[in-house]
């Protein structure tokens, strides 16, 4: 069986073929950069990052891009409202792109926490305006938008496809619109391409229509096709983002073009804590480094315990790859625990195996290990292959770990625990990415075998009563901080 996935256009689940194999090319939206990345965040970014892994473990080339927003999103996701940046950085009196460059490194030093593969191109907003308004003026051009006191708004009536994605529809949509002060719009639904601004605005650009800054849409349809061309593989992104954002962006790509914009669109789900809707304005948002580093128990706002100590970036990626990209997410302090001790059960079972595959005595494979391994091997497959399912590949580590557990007390062979071992590796190195933080201080098992042959040469150099010399070796470690002890098994540091 091959790759399957969900395409939310459609709402099925499809055979999965590129384009242009073994190339892949894929966008997932970024953060709008004005605070720091949450919960929400690696919910969404880890379960691309399981994508992308398991296309590549598979043997596509992806070229992965996603995009950093800031400028034109505002405060209430549509047409009104400030710019969130711009907000930010009045708070804080700032300007708007000290905002960004603060938030922009605090998301990647989050990302690279967790082991995220980082997407091969991140375009930003700001960095793509003249590109932004060829688009808008080819949907001018092409009867898709208008010009109205130096805003430009798309006409949502000339593209009948709106709401393929979403299943929404347009007349429900104009029921629903609030109507804004000072209209503009032909229609409620309609939705903004360019927005004027006037001198108060310090993120503006100029334009064919006036001075103005664009539409949060329009940025991710103009950087995907500039990066993957007009019609792509796989457009990712939150589920509360499917409208209007990613609705508008098809709206946006496939008016000006005529072509199909993204052929997959897969979609994740939310995060919830301790059962209720998470987020800053209820007081019960959780960022990922309180998560990672706090010190201190912290409690939502009516005192409940929202966490009692910190958790290790590996821990709340193992948590979140344990339920699938499209169902919910339910976070507390007891589900992280429980994820924390099955974590370790696996980075403990895979240590486990290879020092016992190091250990072991050089036998020929034999069915016994052969067999049940080929097996774990192609379940772990299926898994990932039905539309990613990390949930029940991580159920097939686990019981590998089990396995190998008996196999190991059982006496197995070299040749055989190592192919557990590699298998293993594989699946939580490669295909997951679990990247424990006792392992992630890089050459500390070079540190490990220095310190040894240093202690075996002062313990030789005793031998020869060369003391002068054992000493040297001694107090040389103590002044790095490594103390040498002897004990009857030998000397230990
Ligand atoms: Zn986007």
């Amino acid at each position: 069986m091959g790759l399957r996935v969900y395409n939310t256009l459609g709402r099925k689940l499809e055979a999965f073929t590129p384009l242009d194999p073994p190339r892949v090319s894929m966008y997932v939206c970024g953060p709008t950069v004005y605070g720091h990345s949450h919960l929400g965040h690696a919910k969404s970014y880890v379960a691309f990052d399981a994508i992308v892994r398991w296309l590549r473990f598979s043997g596509y080339q992806v070229n992965y891009v996603q995009n950093i927003t800031d400028v034109g999103h505002l405060t209430d996701d549509a047409d009104e409202g400030e710019d969130k940046v711009v907000a930010e950085a009045r708070r804080r009196g700032l300007h708007p792109m000290a905002v960004v460059e603060t938030y922009l490194r605090s998301y990647l030093d989050d990302m690279d926490a967790l082991n995220l593969v980082r997407p091969d191109i991140m375009p930003r907003a700001t960095g793509h305006i003249p590109e932004q308004i060829e688009q808008i003026q080819t949907l001018i051009e092409r009867g898709h938008a208008y010009e109205v006191g130096g805003s430009v708004y798309f006409d949502v009536a000339s593209f009948p496809d709106y709401g393929k994605l979403s299943g929404r529809r347009v007349d429900e949509l104009e029921a629903g619109a609030r109507v804004a002060v000072g209209v503009e719009k032909r229609n409620p639904a309609d939705f903004a391409l360019w927005k004027c601004a006037d001198e108060s605005h310090i993120m503006r650009w100029p334009s064919p229509w006036g001075t103005g800054f664009p539409g949060w849409h329009v940025e991710c349809s103009t950087m995907s096709q500039k990066y993957l061309g007009e019609t792509f593989d796989i457009h990712g992104g939150g589920l509360e983002n499917q409208f209007p954002h990613h609705e508008c962006e098809i709206a946006q790509a496939e008016a000006a073009t005529g072509k199909k914009f993204a052929r997959y669109w897969l979609h994740n789900n939310m995060c919830t804590i301790n059962g209720q809707k998470m987020g800053k304005s209820l007081g019960n948002a959780v960022s990922l480094k309180d998560i990672f580093y706090t010190a201190e128990p912290l409690h939502d706002r009516d005192g409940n315990l929202l966490l009692e100590r910190a958790f290790e970036p590996a821990v709340v990626k193992h948590f979140i790859l344990t339920s699938h990209y499209r169902q919910n997410l339910d976070f507390s302090n007891d589900a992280l625990k429980a994820a924390e001790s099955g974590s370790y059960k696996l980075r403990d079972a895979r240590r486990a195996l290879v020092e016992a595959a190091r250990k072991a005595e050089p036998t020929p494979p034999s069915d016994a290990v052969r067999t049940p391994l080929a097996e774990f091997e192609q379940r772990f497959t299926d898994a990932m292959n039905d539309d990613f399912n990390t949930a029940s590949a991580i159920a097939v580590a686990f019981e590998l770990a089990r396995e190998s557990g008996k196999w190991i007390r059982e006496g197995a062979g070299k040749d055989d625990l190592t192919q557990a071992a590699t298998l293993m590796h594989r699946w939580t190195d490669e295909a997951l990415g679990l990247r424990w933080r006792e392992e992630s201080s890089a050459g500390s098992d070079d540190r490990d075998q220095v310190v040894g042959l240093l202690a075996d040469l002062r313990q030789e150099a005793r031998q020869q009563k060369d003391f002068a010399l054992s000493d040297r070796i001694r107090d040389g470690l103590k002044a790095i901080g490594i103390e040498l002890r002897d004990t009857p098994q030998g000397p230990t540091w």
